[in-house]
């Protein structure tokens, strides 16, 4: 019984590995993402993607109450 069990463990442990190898090449597909062009917050000074910035008097920002706090109006 005891056999059985770990032929069990081995056939589970193999399945797994199998799995993680096969899980890595679709990762490396993410690289548009990666290369869109990065601008920096006027307030805070973080970097982030250009499409989730705030573009307000020729300043980008990272969030609007950044864009608030550095243009008070
Ligand atoms: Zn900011």
């Amino acid at each position: 019984m005891s056999r059985l069990l770990f032929l069990l463990a081995v056939i589970v442990v193999v399945f797994l590995l199998l799995r993680a190898f096969r899980k890595r090449p679709p990762a490396q597909q993410d690289v548009p993402a990666a290369a869109e062009e990065m601008v920096r917050c006027a307030k805070c000074g973080v970097h982030l993607p250009k499409g989730e910035s705030i573009l307000a008097g020729g300043n980008f920002y990272c969030s609007d109450a950044h864009r608030r706090e550095h243009n008070p109006k």
